[in-house]
């Protein structure tokens, strides 16, 4: 297969070798956990258990009865203690189950299915849903549902996304080093799904040990392995099927649109487990980074774990630490609290000192065009601030401002500091509230 490349797209420093060659570490497991009832896109959950339950690990502990929604499960076993708003690290509070481990690890009976081949379709998505499987790529869209598309689009190729593009993370890395079995039974299992014959894993070319490795698990089998140019943001679904297919997904419409289903490699891992194992997805691999830190590492956390735990076990320096970041430097969320708790989305936890910030003052634009040059989407950055200051939040949605995907590269690029991203996302939320 031939490698097309992307339009657009930025090449910040990489910083990634201070973490790809830390093996996975297995963390604590900490004395309370802490689940939100909101680890997805979609709908809130509710709670299935009350303060004062004994809960199992594995439990399945939030449910809801919505069609956009994956369950959630304790990481413990142990007692909970409350279901309160508490500080959610995407936005604000958001309803949490509160449980303290009684260390007895004592998991709920788990229906493995290693001769998956035999069930059907419609069985093998169930248990993906009963297992609270998300895409584990940042995004934490629901798995049953993006392996579940419309019956009238015929889908050729599932692509599996090993760019790992953002800065700074090894959490795809190194799941595609050390456990390369289970991504591709997991991949297996979607093509299984999906009844397509085709996949390719793209993986970007600072990655030659994920490459090797995931090559070699996928001898005798037909799934190929497909290195990519290193350029951010190349993960992007969009971008990574114009890399690899040369397909171009059409302005508002899903990848399926052009016969495509994209999934991340560390996802495939876990439906691995999910379905062979019986296991729901209680732990993440979380790259620990920055300068803020002194020893980086990869940890597997379990899901509910405060990000202070996760950072005082690499060494964090609070005092020279300006800023920490959940995800990439790229698109992740600045942290005003160490209170929260990793999530299913969490790739990675960035204590960033000054130097690695970038703390300019915006100045007036010079009108270069860079950020246009720089946009995956074929948007124009520039205009949707010009008219995000006259509040024309209407014209930002007739120049296809909801195609944006938030990656950052407009702002990146920009000469004059302009704070592009952040007021496209502005605008996207004054959309949506009209729509309401
Ligand atoms: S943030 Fe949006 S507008 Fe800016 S480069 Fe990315 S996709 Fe384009
Ligand atoms: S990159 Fe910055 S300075 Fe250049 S046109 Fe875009 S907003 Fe203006």
């Amino acid at each position: 297969m031939k490698f097309f490349g992307f339009k657009g797209g930025v090449h910040p420093p990489e910083n990634k070798i201070q973490s790809e060659n830390q093996a996975i570490e297995v963390l604590q497991s900490p004395k309370m956990v802490y689940i939100p009832l909101l680890q997805h896109i979609g709908s809130p959950l509710d709670a299935l258990v009350a303060p004062g339950d004994r809960v199992l690990k594995g439990q399945k502990i939030g449910d809801s009865s919505a069609f956009l929604t994956s369950p959630v499960h304790s990481p413990v076993s142990g007692t909970v203690k409350s279901v309160e708003e508490l500080p959610f690290p995407l936005m604000g509070r958001v309803k949490t189950i509160v449980i303290e481990n009684d260390f007895a690890e004592e998991w709920v009976e788990l229906k493995k299915n290693p001769q998956w081949k035999d069930s059907s379709k419609e069985d093998l998505l169930g248990t993906i849903r009963e297992m609270g499987i998300v895409g584990l790529g940042g995004a934490a869209f629901p798995t049953h549902i993006k392996l579940n598309p419309p019956k009238d689009v015929n889908i050729e190729y599932l692509l599996l996304n090993g760019a790992e593009c953002e800065p700074y993370l090894n959490s795809d890395n190194r799941v595609m080093i050390e456990e390369p079995e289970k991504v591709v039974q997991g991949i297996e299992i979607m093509k299984h799904i999906l009844g397509v014959t085709k996949a390719v894993i793209g993986i970007e070319d600072n990655k030659q040990e994920a490459i090797a490795t995931m090559k070699k698990a996928c001898e005798n089998t037909e799934i190929e392995v497909m290195p990519l140019k290193t350029m951010y943001p190349q993960g992007g679904e969009k971008s990574l099927i114009k890399a690899i297919l040369n397909r171009e997904v059409p302005s508002g419409k899903l990848p399926s649109a052009v016969g495509v289903v994209v999934n991340n490699t560390t996802t495939a891992g876990a439906i691995y487990e999910g379905i062979v194992e019986g296991k729901p997805l209680l732990t993440k691999v979380v790259t620990v980074t920055g300068k803020g830190i002194t020893t980086p590492k990869n940890l597997r956390a379990l899901i509910g774990t405060k990000i202070s735990e996760l950072l005082e076990d690499c060494g964090f320096q609070e005092e020279i630490t300006e800023k920490v970041v959940m995800g990439g430097p790229m698109m992740g969320m600045t942290q005003y609290t160490l209170d929260v708790p990793v999530i299913k989305g969490t790739s990675g936890l960035l204590a960033l000192t000054k130097s690695e910030t970038n703390s300019c003052k915006p100045k007036a634009c010079i009108g270069c065009g860079k950020c246009i040059d720089a946009c995956p989407m074929g948007l124009e950055p520039i205009m949707y601030a010009r008219l995000g200051e006259f509040q024309q939040w209407e014209e930002m949605g007739e120049h296809n401002l909801m195609d944006c995907i938030e990656c950052g590269s407009c702002a990146y690029i920009c000469p004059s500091n302009r704070p592009l991203t952040e007021e496209i996302k502005i605008g996207k939320a004054k959309l949506r509230t009209m729509k309401k």
